[in-house]
């Protein structure tokens, strides 16, 4: 979808790939050493000028300013200004996790991580993806398909993936450049697509996809602070002072993921990008430019404990959990606000009552936010779905 100059590669035909040391999330020193990163990967800044940027950072739920579950907002600001600085319209846009437990809190984790202040500043719009038009897209993939991706990624010329370096329990490893793109799924969809796609492997074919679909011209991993342990949200901080980038996202996983002692291809979703030609894996044919592997590498960094979760358990388990509007006809005055904010389509008035159309909804729930009288609420179907997904969300 990037519609960029292809120079990821040197004229030797490997990726190239940034390792740059940044010590702190001071603006001036994120500033010099991104500069740097992009320099040094042949990036090509200019060609941005009067184009359209989107940042894609992992804001993964409402945790306070630099908790390291979610990219840090001094981090984002830095990438902003450098595209602003060429003359490029700068937009972010996320959806925040949460699906699985059956609520929705982009909105809260933009505000609470500090990005919505961030954007703010810098005056740029920050899309919730979750309130936002939305297309579906086929892939080729026997479980969910078409994939329902924010509209606006399909707006710009650039999108920039600005992964968190952290860990994550449920058989990647690591969330990663590849990963971070799930968050482009609006709203509680996230969770309909863990449920078709259970096992890790179902499960990766289809972020694969997402990725095939958006194929970031830029990543970025923001591991000044890493998390380590059981991330990719109970986890502990681990000062890593380094900051990768590549226009390859496949290689700079793979750099991330030998750079805390993991064989790049024991990482899902980067084998599985790799055996399908997105980008490269093998560090052989992957030409690391700034600091040397070799010096930055740690060798303590705490792994998580992965998480084998039985596929159908999971499935009955989100099932469960899930929610979905409910409108109540006494309250509803017919003012149509809700079908006209619904980002797909899905409520239409048939005679005198709004109804949902359950199969098209993507239980974002911006029908209840807008709703002047109050009149939808998230229901759930099962009084055990409430106290799982308490204990789910306890967890986090
Ligand atoms: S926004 Fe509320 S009151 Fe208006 S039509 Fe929808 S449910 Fe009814
Ligand atoms: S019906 Fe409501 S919850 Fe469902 S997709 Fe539309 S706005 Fe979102």
């Amino acid at each position: 979808m990037t519609k960029q100059p292809n120079k990821s590669t040197d004229s030797l035909g490997k990726s190239r790939v940034s390792l740059i040391r940044c010590l702190e999330y001071s603006p001036e020193k994120l500033l010099s050493s991104l500069k740097k990163s992009l320099e040094l990967i042949n990036f090509p800044l200019h060609h941005y000028r009067g184009k359209k940027v989107l940042l894609k950072p992992n804001v993964m739920m409402p945790k306070k300013y630099g908790f390291p579950a979610n990219t840090h907002p001094l981090f984002v600001a830095a990438v902003i200004k450098i595209f602003q600085e060429i003359g490029a319209e700068v937009v972010i846009g996320e959806s925040s996790a949460g699906s699985q437990a059956g609520v929705t809190f982009t909105s809260r984790a933009l505000k609470t991580s500090g990005l919505s202040e961030v954007a703010e500043k810098a005056g740029v719009l920050l899309q919730n993806f979750d309130l936002a038009d939305a297309v579906k897209v086929k892939v080729p993939n026997p479980f969910v398909s078409p994939v329902v991706l924010a509209k606006l990624l399909f707006e710009v010329d650039l999108v920039v993936s600005l992964p968190k370096l952290k860990t994550h329990t449920f058989a990647n490893i690591i969330t990663g450049a590849i990963k971070n793109l799930y968050g482009c799924v609006p709203g509680q969809i996230k969770a309909d697509y863990h449920r078709r796609a259970p096992r890790p492997e179902e499960f990766y074919t289809v972020v694969c996809d997402i990725y095939q679909i958006i194929k970031p011209g830029l990543t970025i991993f923001d591991g000044v602070v890493a998390m380590e342990g059981n991330g990719p949200s109970a986890g502990q901080p681990r000062n890593l002072g380094v900051i990768i980038a590549s226009q390859d996202g496949v290689a700079a996983n793979a750099v991330v993921s030998q750079l805390i002692g993991v064989p790049p291809l024991r990482v899902l979703t980067t084998r599985m990008c790799a055996e399908r030609s997105l980008g490269q894996a093998d560090l052989e044919k992957i030409e690391i430019v700034g600091e040397k592997l070799a010096e930055v590498e740690v060798k303590d960094f705490k792994l998580p404990q992965v998480q084998v979760i039985n596929p159908g358990l999971y499935r009955l388990i989100l099932r469960l959990t899930q929610t979905q509007p409910k409108i109540n006809h006494k309250k509803c005055t017919l003012c149509g606000i809700c079908a006209d904010s619904c980002p797909v389509g899905a409520i239409s008035q048939v005679d005198q009552k709004m109804i949902i159309d359950y199969n098209q909804c993507i239980r974002c729930f911006c029908c209840a936010e807008v709703c002047p009288t109050q009149a939808i609420t998230p229901y759930r179907r099962y009084w055990i779905g409430n106290w799982l997904s308490q204990l789910m969300l306890r967890r986090w």
